[in-house]
C-alpha cells in the first residue's frame, strides 16, 4: 500500500497489501472476483481490527462510488449506497420531509459500517440503527450480487454481519415523517436511591436519554434528554437544568455539540450529540462499550461504581444509554431490551487495556456483550456463549462466502473457524 492507512482514532494501522477505491460497481465486482481476501473499510470509526484484511488482503473503500441516496417518498423508504455516511443521508432524507427514527452520537459514520457492528443511539423504545433496514444488497466473493430482504429467514444474519458476508453495496431503510427534537441538559443526577423503577422512569422521560459520568464521584455529571416535539416532556425532578451549553467530555467546547436549551430543530440536528462539521467526541481517545439486559442496569451501575477509582484515571467520559431489543443474530441487543455502558478512554492503549479487562470482569455476571466496533479483550470463546444464533450466522457465512474471502482474523476468531 502507498503510505499508511489508519482508523479514525489512529490506534489501528491496517496491514493490508492494497487499498482500492473503485469508482463504479462494475470495477468493484471485478476487483472482488479477483481477490482472495477482502475487507471493506467504511468511515474507519471502529477502534479495533474488525476491518483489517491482513497483510495479504485487500482493503476496499466505497468512498468513490457514486453516493446513491434514492428516496421513495410514497413508500417512505430510502435506498442508500454502501459508502454513504449518515450526515449526507440525513440531509437528503430530511429534504424530502422524512426522517430516520434514531441516530448514533455522531453523523460522520457510514451507514453500512454502522449497521454491520450494531451501532445504536439511545431510547427505551429505539432499537439499534439496523432496526430500520429492510433489504441488503451484497457483492459476494465471485462478484455476483445477492439481495436479502426482511421477509427471509437468513435476514437475521444479513445486516449486523461484521462485514463477513460480502461487500454491502446498498441498503434499503424504512423512513417516517420528519419530526423536530428539543435537547435539554441537566446536571448532577445523584446515584443514591436509584432503584430499577427510578432508572426505568428516568430513561423513559424522553425519546432518547443519555447519562454521563466521569466516575470521579458517584452519580452522573450530565443528563441529556432528546424530546420529540410531538411528545410530552414530563418534569425532570431528579437533577437541575444546565446553566450553560455542555460537551459530554469535560473541557471540550460545547460548540462541537448539537443545539441545547430546548431549542427545537430537525431530528438529524438533535439526535446526534455532535455536529457533522466538527470533530466528534474528544478526537483523541479509545472507546469501549458493553450491552446487557436492562433489568441489570442498577446492578451494573453499582458494579462500575465499585471500581470507579480504577476507571477514573483513564476515563474521559462514560455514557449510559438504552437500546430496545432487536432480532439481528449478532446484534449486541439481540433478543433483549438493553442498557449500554460506553467508555471514552484516554488515548493510551497500554493504560486502558487493563481497565477494560476490569470492566469486563465486573460486567461478566450480567452477560454483557461488547460493541463489535470498540476496544474489548473478551476471548472469542466467551463471545460465542453470548450469541445463541451464532451457529446460524456461521452457516450463513459458509453459504454466502464458502472460501472465506471476507473472513479476516477477527471474524474467524468470533466464528470459531481456523484460517
Ligand atoms: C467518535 C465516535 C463516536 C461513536 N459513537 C457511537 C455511538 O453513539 N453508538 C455506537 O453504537 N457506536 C458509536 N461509535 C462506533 C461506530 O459507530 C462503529 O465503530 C461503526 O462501525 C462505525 O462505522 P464505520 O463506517 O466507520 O465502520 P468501519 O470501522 O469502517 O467498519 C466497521 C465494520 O463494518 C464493515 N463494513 C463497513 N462498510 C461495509 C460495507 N459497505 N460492506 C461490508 N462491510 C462493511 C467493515 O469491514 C468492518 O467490519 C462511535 C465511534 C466514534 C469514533
Amino acid at each position: 500500500m502507498d503510505g499508511t492507512v489508519t482508523n479514525w482514532a489512529g490506534n489501528i494501522t491496517y496491514a493490508a497489501k492494497e487499498l482500492h477505491r473503485p469508482g463504479s460497481l462494475t470495477a468493484l465486482r471485478a476487483l472482488v472476483a479477483d481477490s482472495d481476501r477482502v475487507r471493506v473499510l467504511g468511515s474507519g470509526h471502529s477502534f479495533n481490527e474488525i476491518a483489517e484484511p491482513g497483510a495479504e488482503g485487500v482493503l476496499l473503500s466505497l468512498a468513490e462510488l457514486p453516493p446513491e441516496v434514492d428516496v421513495d417518498t410514497a413508500a417512505r423508504t430510502v435506498r442508500v449506497g454502501g459508502g454513504v455516511r449518515y450526515a449526507e443521508l440525513a440531509r437528503r432524507v430530511h429534504g424530502e420531509g422524512l426522517a430516520l427514527p434514531n441516530m448514533a452520537s455522531l453523523p460522520h459514520i457510514s451507514v453500512a459500517g454502522s449497521v454491520a457492528t450494531g451501532t445504536h443511539g439511545s431510547g427505551v423504545l429505539n432499537g439499534p440503527l439496523s432496526a430500520v433496514v429492510r433489504e441488503v444488497e451484497l457483492v459476494t466473493a465471485d462478484g455476483s450480487t445477492v439481495t436479502i430482504g426482511r421477509d427471509e429467514e437468513r435476514f437475521g444474519g444479513a445486516v449486523t454481519a461484521l462485514g463477513a458476508l460480502g461487500v454491502v453495496t446498498a441498503l434499503t431503510l424504512d423512513l417516517e415523517p420528519a419530526f423536530e427534537v428539543e435537547q435539554h441538559v441537566f446536571t448532577e443526577l445523584p446515584f443514591q436511591g436509584l432503584d430499577s423503577g427510578t432508572f426505568e422512569t428516568v430513561m423513559a422521560t424522553a425519546y432518547s436519554v443519555s447519562l454521563f459520568t466521569d466516575w470521579r464521584a458517584p452519580g452522573f455529571r450530565q443528563v441529556w434528554l432528546k424530546r420529540r416535539s410531538d411528545q410530552p416532556l414530563p418534569a425532570f425532578p431528579w437533577a437541575a437544568p444546565a446553566t450553560e451549553k455542555m460537551h459530554p467530555v469535560p473541557g471540550m467546547p460545547a460548540v462541537n455539540c448539537t443545539e441545547q436549551f430546548g431549542v427545537p430543530g430537525p431530528w438529524h440536528e438533535r439526535l446526534p450529540h455532535f455536529r457533522a462539521e466538527f470533530v466528534p467526541s474528544s478526537g483523541a481517545e479509545l472507546q469501549s462499550e458493553y450491552l446487557l439486559p436492562r433489568g441489570h442496569a442498577v446492578e451494573m451501575l453499582h458494579a462500575l461504581d465499585a471500581i470507579r477509582e480504577t476507571l477514573a484515571p483513564v476515563l474521559q467520559t462514560c455514557e449510559v444509554r438504552t437500546v430496545a431489543g432487536d432480532d439481528q443474530w449478532l446484534s449486541p441487543s439481540y433478543g433483549r431490551d438493553t442498557v449500554a455502558a460506553h467508555f471514552t478512554w484516554v488515548e493510551d492503549t497500554a493504560a486502558v487495556l487493563p481497565v477494560v479487562r476490569r470492566v469486563e470482569e465486573a460486567l461478566e455476571p450480567f452477560g454483557a456483550r461488547p460493541h463489535w466496533g470498540k476496544v474489548f479483550t473478551l476471548p472469542a470463546s466467551a463471545l460465542r456463549g453470548l450469541y445463541p444464533r451464532l451457529g446460524d450466522f456461521r452457516a450463513l457465512a459458509r453459504e454466502l462466502d464458502p472460501e472465506g474471502t471476507f473472513a479476516n482474523a477477527f471474524v474467524r476468531d468470533v466464528l470459531g473457524d481456523t484460517p
